[in-house]
C-alpha cells in the first residue's frame, strides 16, 4: 500500500518526461530515416539500439581509461602523463594500437616494438567497460520509468530539456559501475581498493543515488516514518504527516550511529593490536589511518544530514507529495544505507578478529560498501553483504581445497553481490518476506 503511493505519485512526473513535445521530430527523424538506403536504416528505426550502440562505443573509449587508473593508481603513478607506453621497451603506443578492444586484437596481446605481453586484464576492462556502459545507457532510454528519478525530472523541466532526466539517472548509475569496476580490478591485481575513489563517493553518492527512482521507490518502507494514517470515525483513512518529525528521528539516528561509531575507535585499537599475531601485526600508522577514514566517513555524511533536515523543513505536506518529501525519503535512505555499509562490515571484521586472531575484513571494504550503501540502501545492503558470503564460499572454499592460486580478496564479492542485489532486491525481498505478508 505505502509503496504503490509512492509509485502513483511519481507518475505525473513520468507523464510529463514522456510526454514531451519531441514526437513530431521523432516521426521525421524515422521518416528520413526510412529513405536512407544504408544499413543504418534499421538501427535508427529501432531506435532501443541507439543507446545501447553508443553507450558500447563510449564505455570502449572509457574503459581504456579506467584501465590506466587500475595499473597505475595504486603506485601512486600519474594517470595523465606519462602517454601510453610498453611496459618493457618503455616505447609510446601509436594511436591506433591505443584504439581500445581492437588494439589489443589486432596486436594479439603482444608489444609491437619488443613483443612483450600485454596483460589480458587490459582487454577485459575494455570489454566489461564497453558491455555495462552500453547496457545501462539501454536501460535508462528505454525504460525511463524505471530508473528517472523526480529530482532529475523537476532539474530536466527547469531548463526545458526532456531527455536530461535520463541523462542524469544513466550518469548515476554509470559513475557508480566504472567506480565498481576499478574498484574490483584494482583489488584483483593490487589487493587495495584505492581511498582515491571510496572517499569522494562517500561524500557524493547520496546526492547520486537521489536521481534514481530505484532508490526511491524502495526508500517507500520509510513512510512509516513519515506519514502515520488514522481511521476516522466513518472508516475513512487519512494520513498525519510528520516529516519533520520522522526526520529529525532518522538524523538523530544517524548522529547517534556516527557518535557510536567514533567511541568504538579505542576498542578496535585494543582489538587489532592485541589479537593479530604473525608477520603481519596491527601497527599505530595502521590505527591512525583507519581513525582518519572513520573522521572522513563522518563528515562526508554531514552533507546529505543537512540536505534531509532543509528539504523536511521545506516540504509542505498540505499540497501533497513534492519534491522535498522526495529528497527526504531519498536522503534517509541513502544515509542509512551507508550507515549499514560500514557498520556491517566493521562489525564482522572486528569479531572476526577477536574470535580467530586474524584480520578478517579489509578496510578498503568497509569504505567500499559504505558509498554502495548510499544506492542499495540498507536492505540492500544486507542483501549484498550476504550474496558475496555465499559467493565467496561457492568461489573460494572449493579453489583453495584445490590447493590452487592465490586467495581472492573479498572486495570482487561485494561487488558481484551488490549488483545482484540492485537488480533483484524486489524480487528478493518478496522471496524472503513471503510468509510475514
Ligand atoms: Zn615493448
Amino acid at each position: 500500500m505505502v509503496g504503490s503511493w509512492c509509485l502513483v505519485a511519481a507518475r505525473p512526473f513520468h507523464g510529463a518526461l514522456l510526454s514531451g513535445g519531441s514526437r513530431a521530430a521523432r516521426q521525421a527523424l524515422l521518416a528520413a530515416a526510412g529513405a536512407c538506403p544504408l544499413p543504418c536504416r534499421s538501427a535508427l528505426q529501432n531506435r532501443r539500439m541507439l543507446p545501447l550502440m553508443i553507450g558500447l562505443v563510449m564505455g570502449a573509449f572509457i574503459g581504456s581509461f579506467l584501465g590506466v587508473i587500475i595499473h597505475r593508481l595504486p603506485q601512486g603513478m600519474s594517470i595523465v602523463r606519462p602517454p601510453s607506453h610498453c611496459g618493457d621497451c618503455g616505447t609510446v603506443l601509436r594511436w591506433y594500437d591505443n584504439v581500445p578492444i581492437f588494439g589489443w586484437l589486432a596486436l594479439r596481446g603482444r608489444c609491437r616494438w619488443c613483443g612483450a605481453r600485454i596483460p589480458l586484464s587490459v582487454l577485459t576492462v575494455e570489454l566489461v567497460t564497453a558491455l555495462a556502459t552500453g547496457l545501462i545507457c539501454w536501460w535508462v532510454f528505454t525504460h525511463p520509468a524505471e530508473l528517472t528519478a523526480p529530482l532529475g525530472i523537476v532539474l530536466a523541466d527547469w531548463v526545458h530539456l526532456p531527455w536530461l532526466a535520463p541523462v542524469l539517472a544513466a550518469l548515476a548509475l554509470l559513475v557508480a559501475m566504472w567506480a565498481l569496476i576499478v574498484s574490483t580490478f584494482t583489488d584483483l591485481e593490487h589487493l587495495i581498493i584505492p581511498d582515491e575513489l571510496s572517499k569522494p563517493l562517500q561524500l557524493l553518492a547520496p546526492f547520486l543515488a537521489l536521481l534514481l527512482v530505484g532508490s526511491m521507490a524502495e526508500a517507500s518502507y520509510l513512510l512509516i516514518f513519515y506519514v502515520q494514517s488514522q481511521t476516522l470515525a466513518d472508516g475513512a483513512v487519512v494520513a498525519m504527516w510528520t516529516i519533520g518529525g520522522g526526520s529529525l528521528l532518522i538524523a538523530g539516528v544517524v548522529v547517534l550511529v556516527c557518535v557510536l561509531l567514533l567511541a568504538s575507535l579505542p576498542f578496535a585499537r585494543w582489538v587489532y593490536g592485541t589479537r593479530i599475531r604473525g608477520p603481519f601485526p596491527w601497527r599505530e600508522e595502521d590505527h591512525r589511518a583507519f581513525a582518519k577514514g572513520l573522521w572522513w566517513f563522518v563528515i562526508a555524511l554531514q552533507p546529505a544530514l543537512l540536505l534531509l533536515l532543509l528539504s523536511a523543513w521545506w516540504s509542505d505536506p498540505v499540497e501533497g507529495p513534492d519534491l522535498p518529501l522526495f529528497l527526504v525519503l531519498g536522503l534517509s535512505h541513502a544515509l542509512l544505507g551507508s550507515l549499514v555499509g560500514w557498520c556491517l562490515p566493521y562489525a564482522v571484521g572486528l569479531f572476526g578478529t577477536w574470535a580467530f586472531g586474524r584480520n578478517a575484513m579489509g578496510y578498503g571494504d568497509v569504505k567500499m560498501l559504505a558509498w554502495m550503501g548510499a544506492f542499495l540502501g540498507p536492505m540492500g545492503v544486507l542483501f549484498t553483504f550476504f550474496l558475496a558470503a555465499i559467493y565467496g564460499s561457492l568461489i573460494g572454499i572449493p579453489m583453495r581445497l584445490c590447493g590452487g592460486g592465490r586467495e581472492i580478496p573479498f572486495g570482487p564479492y561485494l561487488v558481484a553481490g551488490a549488483i545482484t542485489a540492485f537488480l533483484f532486491h524486489g524480487w528478493l525481498q518478496d522471496m524472503l518476506f513471503a510468509g510475514f505478508a
